[in-house]
């Protein structure tokens, strides 16, 4: 099912923001049997790099959930608060390689009706700020503080035209230019991005496979991209579907019913929760109670490429919670 294979290190990555739903608890069941049965490593990072999210307390929460779930891991926690330094070095190293600009556009400037979105909806950097004159620069920063941004080749450039293979949505192709253009590695509050401080983390702490939620599968270009430039080896890519209400709206922290604070407060196991998720990811026939110790030996990518479309939470998957 799953080849053993020792030097397989996976991770968990959440951003403590809040009590976990049960898409969260989905890509965290999925990522740890992934590293599980290859025999591997599973890192943890509290991806805190928001001032807003530096919540130790809610970490820890969020630990306990872990551990109450049967999702062990065996290196970190690692806080991204605390690794300030090795993003800068990275910035720095771009920066230096004459890779990046400043930014001055404001949010509004940068979600004007006319501009071009990608296929996820956000918009494509229309380059505003790419030549810029030293003097205009000066000028502008005395206004206010710019952010950082990564050029990227042209549309014609193979360059920048990433390709890879995600272990359950096949291969993918995307070309830098048309999918989001000039990217940022840097806010300008100054918290460094989102995509760069993953990609320096993966590399630093050696993980070799990132398994997370299907939401973020058009940021692997990106990634992928940036490692290059960093010198990283890209990790392989498992993305999980998301779970989502019966209309059809994704499940998110807004949906407080299916949080783990409320979940545990009610008095529901741990294996009910577990076992609702596999038989939702074909995983297992209509498992009722679970352990994830126990789904090691039949999980397999094939199974969840073949459950890909988004998890309904309906009356059905409600009853298997209990
Ligand atoms: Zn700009």
């Amino acid at each position: 099912m799953v080849e053993k294979n020792p030097r397989v290190r996976g991770r968990f990555a959440p951003t403590p923001s809040g009590r976990m739903h049960l898409g969260n608890v989905f890509s965290a069941l999925v990522a740890w049997l992934s590293a599980r049965a290859a025999g591997g490593t599973v890192v943890l990072r509290i991806e805190d790099l928001d001032p807003r999210a530096q919540s130790r307390e809610r970490a820890d929460t969020l630990m306990g959930d872990l551990e109450w779930l049967g999702l062990t891991w065996d290196e970190g926690p690692f806080f991204q608060s605390e690794r300030a330094g090795v993003y800068q070095e990275a910035l720095d190293r771009l920066a230096g390689a004459g890779l990046t600009y400043p930014c001055f556009c404001s949010r509004a400037e940068l979600h004007a009706a006319t501009a071009p979105h990608a296929s996820d909806g956000t918009p494509v950097y229309a380059g505003t700020c790419r030549d810029l004159s030293a003097d205009e620069v000066v000028r502008r920063s005395a206004e206010r503080p710019p952010a950082t941004r990564l050029r990227v080749p042209e549309a014609d450039d193979p360059a920048g035209t990433v390709e890879f293979r995600d272990l359950a949505y096949g291969p993918r192709r995307e070309v830098l230019a048309r999918e989001c253009g000039d990217f940022l590695v840097r806010r300008s509050d100054g918290v460094v991005a989102y995509q760069l401080a993953v990609v320096v983390d993966d590399a630093l702490m050696g993980v070799t496979q990132v398994v997370r939620g299907r939401d973020l599968l058009g940021s692997c270009a990106r990634q992928i991209y940036l490692g290059r430039l960093l010198g990283h080896p890209a990790p392989q890519y498992g993305h999980v579907p998301l779970l989502v209400a019966p209309d059809g709206r994704r499940l998110s922290k807004r949906d407080r019913d299916l949080d783990l604070g409320v979940l545990r407060e009610r008095g529901v196991a741990p294996e009910r929760i577990v076992g609702a998720l596999a038989a939702a990811a074909g995983l297992v026939d209509g498992g009722t109670g679970l352990t994830p110790t126990e789904l090691v030996a039949s999980f397999s990518w094939e199974r969840i490429a073949a459950h890909r479309d988004d998890v309904v939470v309906d009356e059905a998957f409600l009853a298997r919670l209990g």
